[in-house]
C-alpha cells in the first residue's frame, strides 16, 4: 500500500493528512481553523469525506482547538489516549515543564492561561497497546508515546516515518532547529521513547511545530545508539 503525506499548518501548529485507500489526520491546530482547513482540502482536491479518523497526538489546545469543527465538517471520528479525555471534555490542562532555558520562561505564559477550545466527546480512547490503521488502508499504526503528556500518541508507518506531535518541536515559536521538545512531563520518558523509535528503524520524525526532520538529529541529540 502506497502513502501520500500531507504537511500544513493550522496556526502555529502542524498537522497532516496521511492518505491511503481512505485519510488519517493527524491534529487538529489551534482554534477555529476550519475555514483554512476547507482551503487546504480544496487546494490539494481532497473530498473531506474521505477524512475518517483524526488522531490527537495529545489533548493541549494548539493540536485539539479545531478537533470537533473539523469532526463536524468531515464526519471522521477522534481519537485520543483514554488518559487525557477529561482534558478534551472539560477544563483540565496537563502541564509539563520546562525542558530548556527557553521553555521555563514562557512556560508560565503558554500553559497558565487556559486558551479555551471547543470540547468534545472522543469516539476512540486508545490504551497502550498499538492500534493498527490497515481498515483505512495505511501501513502503520498508532502507538503510545508518553512524555510531553502522560497520554501523548504518535502515529508510524511502517516505509519509517512516525508523526510524533510534541515528542518533537522544529521551528518558531519554540526551537530555531529541530530537536526535543522544551516542554515535557517527563523528558525523561520522551527520551527513550525516541531510543524505542530508533530500534524500530524510524527514518523520519514529523514534529507537532515545524518541518519535518531525519531522525539523525534526535539520535545526535541522545547520542544513541552510542557509537563507542
Ligand atoms: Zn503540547
Ligand atoms: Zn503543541
Amino acid at each position: 500500500m502506497t502513502t501520500e503525506i500531507i504537511s500544513f499548518n493550522l496556526g502555529v501548529t502542524s498537522c497532516y493528512l496521511i492518505i491511503g485507500r481512505e485519510i488519517v489526520m493527524v491534529d487538529a491546530g489551534m482554534p477555529n481553523k476550519l475555514q483554512l482547513f476547507k482551503k487546504i482540502l480544496s487546494k490539494h482536491k481532497i473530498d473531506p469525506l474521505r477524512i475518517k479518523l483524526i488522531v490527537l497526538t495529545h489533548s493541549h489546545f494548539d493540536h485539539c482547538g479545531s478537533a470537533r469543527d473539523i469532526r463536524d465538517f468531515t464526519g471522521a471520528k477522534i481519537a485520543i489516549h483514554e488518559s487525557e479525555i477529561e482534558c478534551v471534555e472539560h477544563d483540565k490542562v496537563l502541564i509539563p515543564k520546562g525542558v530548556n532555558l527557553k521553555g521555563k520562561i514562557t512556560q508560565p505564559l503558554i500553559f497558565f492561561f487556559k486558551i479555551p477550545f471547543p470540547k468534545f466527546t472522543p469516539d476512540i480512547l486508545l490504551k497502550n497497546d498499538p492500534y493498527p490503521l490497515s481498515e483505512f488502508g495505511i501501513d502503520g499504526q498508532i502507538i503510545h508515546t508518553p512524555g510531553h503528556t502522560i497520554g501523548s500518541l504518535s502515529v508510524i508507518l511502517n516505509s519509517g516515518e512516525a508523526f510524533v506531535g510534541c515528542m518533537a518541536h522544529n521551528g518558531f515559536p519554540f526551537r530555531l532547529k529541530p530537536g526535543l521538545p522544551i516542554y515535557a512531563q517527563d523528558i525523561g520518558a520522551i527520551k527513550e521513547t525516541w531510543k524505542a523509535l530508533i530500534d524500530r528503524g524510524i527514518t523520519f520524525a514529523y514534529p507537532g511545530h515545524g518541518k519535518a526532520f531525519p531522525i539523525e538529529v534526535i539520535k545526535n541529540q541522545l547520542k544513541y545508539p552510542s557509537t563507542n
